[in-house]
C-alpha cells in the first residue's frame, strides 16, 4: 500500500469523538478494569445510543407482536419493523423492501440461500464455486450441503495479495458451475475482494448464481446493491453498531420467489389446510415465527444515526486511520503483515518468534483486546499461516490513541521475546 506520509492523522478529530461520545461502552473508561482498547470489531461492534434508546422504548411502549393481532399496539409495532426493512433497502439501494428477508444473523442467511438452491436450482453432479477466504458461515454450509446433495464444491484460489484469482475463477467456470459464494471483505485478512471483476467475469453464465457474504464490508464500505447487480448479499447488523441476532439477507425477487421457504411455522403461511400448505408471499414466506423485533427497530435508530453522524465522511478517517496503523506496522521488523494492500477495517499479522495466542494474552493483559488464531476460516489460515495470526480490527469509532496505545503494546511484546 503506497501511503503519503502527508496523510497520517496524529490527533483523533472532534467530529469522531462526538461520534464515539455516542457509544455507551466509552462512556466511564476509566470504570473499566480490561480490553478498553477495544480492536476487535471485525468479531462484532459495540452498539450505538439510538439503537438501545429503540430497545427500551419498544420494550417500555410499543412492544407486541408484529403481522399479527390488529389492535394499535400491534399495528404500530408492524409498521415500525416494516419501515425498516424499506430503510434499509434504500440504505442498500435495493429496488424493492420485498427483497430484504430478516435472518438471525449472517449465518441464518448463508443457510437460507445455500439450502434454497440446494434444493431448487443445483442438482446431483453440478458444482459450486467458493472461495478461499471464506468465514466458516459461508465455507462449512456449502461443503456440508455439497456432501448432502451430492454436488462438486470447487474453491477458487487466492493471489499473493490474498484476492479472489479471477484467472483460477475463469479456468473453473464451466457449464455445470451454478453458484458462487464469496466474501466482500475477508474477515480473516481484511482484504477487499475484487467483487466488481468476479460479477462481470460471470455475467455471460446465466445459469451462475452469486452470494455475496457482505459482512465485513457492511461497516466500512457503502453498498449499492442495483450497481452491483448480484443475486444476493447478506450481514448481520452487530457488525455495524446494531445489536445481536439480526441479519439482512438480500435476494433478487426472481430468486427470493424461486427459493423454497427455509423454515416452517407461523407467519410464513397464507393458508393450511390437513394436508397442505399455501406460503405467504415475500419476504414472510421466510420469516417463519416471531422475529427479532427489538434488533428490527434498534437497527433502523442505528440507520438514522449513521447518516445524520455522515456515515461518509466517518468512512474517510477510518480510512486514513489505516493507513496510519499500517505505516507503523510496517515497521516494526519484528511484525510480518499477512496482507498489505487492499485493506478496510481490518489487518492481520504474525509477531516474530511468538505465538499469537500468547501474544494476544500478553496484550489482553495490558487492555487491548483483539483476536488470535485462525477467525473462523480455517481453511484459509492453513493455507498461508497455519500458525494463526492475530487480527487488529477498527471502525468508525476507534480513535488514533487507541492505535499508538496498542502500537505501544506491540513494542512491549519484544519485552517478551
Ligand atoms: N461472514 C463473515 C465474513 C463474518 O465475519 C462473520 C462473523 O464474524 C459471519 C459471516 C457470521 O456472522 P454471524 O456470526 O453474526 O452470523
Amino acid at each position: 500500500m503506497s501511503i503519503n506520509p502527508d496523510s497520517l492523522i496524529m490527533y483523533t478529530p472532534d467530529f469522531i469523538k462526538q461520534f464515539r461520545a455516542q457509544f455507551p461502552f466509552y462512556q466511564n473508561q476509566t470504570d473499566k478494569p480490561i480490553s478498553s482498547v477495544y480492536l476487535d470489531n471485525a468479531a462484532t461492534t459495540h452498539i450505538c445510543q439510538p439503537a438501545l434508546d429503540a430497545i427500551n422504548h419498544y420494550y417500555q411502549f410499543e412492544h407486541a407482536n408484529v403481522h399479527r393481532s390488529s389492535h394499535p399496539l400491534a399495528i404500530g409495532a408492524s409498521n415500525q419493523f416494516e419501515a425498516v426493512r424499506q430503510q434499509t433497502a434504500h440504505w442498500l439501494n435495493a429496488i424493492d423492501k420485498n427483497e430484504i428477508v430478516w435472518t438471525k444473523g449472517a449465518t441464518e442467511a448463508a443457510n437460507l440461500i445455500a439450502h434454497g438452491l440446494s434444493k431448487v436450482h443445483i442438482k446431483a453432479g453440478d458444482e459450486v464455486i467458493i472461495s478461499l477466504a471464506e468465514h466458516h458461515a459461508h465455507f462449512v454450509t456449502w461443503q456440508q450441503l455439497a456432501k448432502y446433495y451430492n454436488f462438486n464444491l470447487k474453491v477458487v484460489s487466492l493471489t499473493q495479495d490474498l484476492q479472489i484469482d479471477l484467472a483460477h475463477l475463469s479456468h473453473l467456470i464451466n457449464p455445470k458451475t451454478k453458484a458462487i459464494a464469496f466474501c466482500h471483505v475477508s474477515n480473516a485478512t481484511g482484504v477487499i475482494q475484487p467483487v466488481d471483476a468476479i460479477l462481470q467475469l460471470i455475467k455471460p453464465h446465466k445459469q451462475i448464481v452469486s452470494i455475496i457474504d457482505g459482512s465485513q464490508a457492511v461497516n466500512h464500505i457503502p453498498i449499492n446493491i442495483q450497481a452491483l447487480n448480484c443475486d444476493f448479499y447478506f450481514f448481520s447488523a452487530h457488525k455495524m453498531h446494531a445489536g445481536t441476532g439480526l441479519g439482512v439477507c438480500y435476494g433478487k425477487q426472481s430468486w427470493l420467489n424461486a427459493l423454497p421457504p427455509y423454515q416452517f411455522g407461523g407467519e410464513m403461511v397464507k393458508h393450511v389446510s390437513l394436508d397442505d400448505t399455501q406460503f405467504n408471499q415475500l419476504p414472510f414466506k421466510f420469516e417463519a415465527g416471531t422475529p427479532n423485533i427489538s434488533a428490527v427497530i434498534a437497527f433502523g435508530a442505528t440507520l438514522k444515526f449513521l447518516t445524520q453522524f455522515q456515515w461518509q465522511k466517518i468512512k474517510v478517517y477510518e480510512n486514513e486511520l489505516m493507513a496510519y496503523l499500517l505505516n507503523e506496522l510496517e515497521q516494526r521488523k519484528s511484525i510480518n503483515l499477512l496482507a498489505d494492500d487492499h485493506l478496510v477495517g481490518a489487518v492481520s499479522f504474525t509477531v516474530k518468534d511468538m505465538h499469537c495466542k500468547d501474544a494476544s494474552d500478553i496484550l489482553s493483559q495490558m487492555g487491548v483486546a483483539l483476536r488470535a488464531g485462525s477467525h473462523c476460516a480455517m481453511p484459509l489460515i492453513q493455507a498461508i499461516c497455519p500458525q494463526g495470526s492475530l487480527r487488529v480490527s477498527i471502525c468508525g469509532y476507534t480513535s488514533v490513541e487507541d492505535i499508538n496505545y496498542f502500537l505501544f503494546c506491540i513494542d512491549e511484546l519484544n519485552e517478551f521475546l
